[in-house]
């Protein structure tokens, strides 16, 4: 018979039949009946668990953390017999969170949020809409306060791009913008009166829009920028 002091014996019942061990168990163990266990359970005034599926005095078994809980724990279910889910409301709620967890980590998820990623970065509204967003961002010492950058200023991606496209010079198109490079030629968004000669204390302030507004962005020439002093 297992060595358990007596005054901790009620305590120790409890949290073994609470963590779902059955009287059988618990009585193997002890190398008792089932009777002893039953007893001493009585004594503790632990209370039977409910065969599963059982409503006895409006209380349930959940089938998960073994508990007897009142009905109103549990969702209902048509399709089940005694009209309630087998699991309590906790425990769904709870197996719903891992199961998007190992979600998110499986293989094919990941694959495709990288694709979705890699989509984005491909097309030039995507890669207008990553740029943007950092220098503006940038330029309010991140305090972007959750507004997406379109809704900061009073044009659209797609007026950018025209914008843009309109002051090409011959050499220029999109897949030679970027940041300058000794083996092609580059050109980048210039400021034309540039970032550092605004005060921008907030995404309201007129500096703020004097600087992002569509008349004082055009693509330049990225070694021009940077001996200009970039932005
Ligand atoms: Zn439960």
């Amino acid at each position: 018979m297992k060595n358990i002091p007596n005054y901790h014996k009620y305590e120790w019942l409890r949290s073994e039949y609470n963590s779902g061990r059955t009287v059988k168990n618990i009585a193997d163990e002890f190398g008792v009946s089932k009777g002893v266990i039953s007893y001493w359970m009585k004594k503790a005034n632990i209370i039977g668990r409910h065969k599963v599926g059982q409503i006895i005095n409006n209380e349930k078994l959940c089938v998960d953390c073994k508990l007897n809980l009142s009905i109103d724990n549990f969702w209902k279910k048509k399709s089940s017999k005694n009209g309630y889910c087998q699991s309590c409301k906790n425990c769904i709620s709870e197996r719903r969170k891992n199961t998007s967890k190992i979600y998110r980590t499986k293989p094919h998820v990941i694959i495709s949020a990288a694709k979705r990623a890699a989509k984005h970065r491909s097309t030039v509204s995507g890669r207008i809409n990553n740029a943007m967003r950092a220098s503006i961002s940038r330029s309010l010492k991140n305090k972007k306060e959750g507004y997406s950058w379109e809704n900061l200023v009073d044009y659209t991606s797609e007026e950018l791009i025209n914008h843009l496209e309109n002051q090409f010079e011959s050499w220029m198109n999109w897949s030679n913008w970027g940041r300058a490079d000794a083996k092609q030629r580059k050109w980048q968004i210039d400021h034309i009166k540039s970032i550092s000669s605004f005060i921008i204390t907030s995404r309201t302030c007129d500096d703020f829009k004097e600087c992002w507004a569509l008349n004082n962005l055009r693509p330049l020439c990225a070694i021009e920028n940077i001996r200009k002093g970039g932005g």
